[in-house]
């Protein structure tokens, strides 16, 4: 089978792989969109050879049809369209015990090398075990399939911060996650929106996703757009999706007192914050990683077309591209949001 393995920095190439086995509890699914993660594009870049080594096959946001199934799988039959999920906890650790399963100490994800290496999904076959597949509804197609993942991420985290009626929110990064933030926080009653870049394009991109204000960083003062668009008390929840040290401090000094910092980016390994703003306003940072029980319900809202993903597909290419999938992916001036490769 053809599949996109990472070979140096800065390149990907399609390479002949023998087809995999499959254990009883798999299902061998053939994968027909595949999307390139950021954290894939920093594999590319050769930032993070722990999780993205060579020699690796790319890619972990998939969908595709059910080819064969292994001998104890009886939920699933070849043909019938699913969405992967690529977390694969161990069930029986702690966290997993709570049914904290996105938090698992010994978690294996597909196309990473973080904890134990395990080939991607940028393929044309892939095994993986029954319960991590989701049935895709019939009006959601493999492309939109492969944004679940990411969509997830978007919902698992404004379940974790809350938000109210009527409230006020930041999402300061626009990229993937942060305009489904945008349209999903809408969905859960958010009164205002204000999405912060500096990529023009992006911002664009979440004017349509129903951003009620967009405010590029690099010509306007967002703590000021965002005290200003709150009545001067500031942000209810601001979205840290660019990870930066920069962007927690837009985050958190436009925040209202008792504001809470969604806490999804990581550029930077550590930041400082003002602890005084922190302590003397009851300001909340609360880490929001992965999704686990959220992608039914993500699956729901794509079907129903309240969350739209397919605008965040900027870019296809087949699998025989993989390249210039990855170059553009990589590339801040090709106007790409969601890369997706046709495997
Ligand atoms: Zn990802
Ligand atoms: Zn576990």
């Amino acid at each position: 089978m053809k599949a996109a393995v990472l070979k140096a920095t800065r390149r990907v190439a399609v390479e002949d792989r023998p087809l995999p086995a499959l254990r009883p509890d798999e299902v061998l699914v053939r994968i027909r969109a595949s999307g390139i993660c950021g954290s894939d594009v920093h594999g590319f870049e050769g930032r993070i050879f722990d999780r993205r080594p060579i020699g690796i096959i790319m890619g972990h946001e998939a969908a595709g049809e059910v080819h064969e199934v292994g001998a104890q799988v009886k939920e699933f039959s070849p043909g019938e369209r699913v969405a992967i999920n690529p977390l694969i906890p161990c069930l029986v650790c702690p966290p997993c015990r709570r049914g904290w399963f996105h938090l698992c100490d010994a978690m294996v994800t597909l196309g990473s090398a973080m904890r134990v290496f395990h080939d991607g999904t940028m393929c044309e076959f892939a095994p993986v075990p029954s319960r991590q597949l989701h049935r895709l509804p019939e009006a959601v197609s493999f492309e939109e399939g492969a944004l679940v993942e990411p969509a997830s991420n978007a919902v698992h985290l404004l379940g974790r911060v809350g938000v109210e009626l009527g409230s006020v929110l930041a999402v300061v990064g626009t990229g993937a996650i942060g305009l489904i933030v945008v349209q999903a926080a809408k969905l859960a009653g958010a009164g205002k929106v204000i999405a912060v870049d500096i990529n023009p394009f992006r911002l664009a991109c979440a004017e349509r996703a129903g951003a009620d204000r967009i405010v590029n960083a690099a010509e306007e003062d967002p703590v000021a757009v965002i005290r200003e668009e709150s009545g001067g008390r500031g942000a209810d929840v601001a979205v840290e999706a660019a990870g930066t040290a920069a962007t927690y401090r837009i985050c958190l000094e436009a925040l209202a007192k008792r504001g809470k910092v969604a806490a999804l980016g990581f550029m930077e390994p550590e930041v400082s914050f003002p602890m005084r703003t922190l302590v003397y306003r009851e300001i909340s940072v609360i880490g929001c990683t992965a999704f686990s029980c959220e992608i039914d319900t993500t699956l729901a809202l794509i079907a129903s077309g309240r969350l739209a993903v397919k605008p965040l597909i900027t870019h296809t290419f087949p699998l025989d591209s993989v390249q210039e999938a990855y170059e553009t992916a990589a590339d801040p001036k090709s106007n790409s949001v969601k890369v997706v490769v046709r495997c």
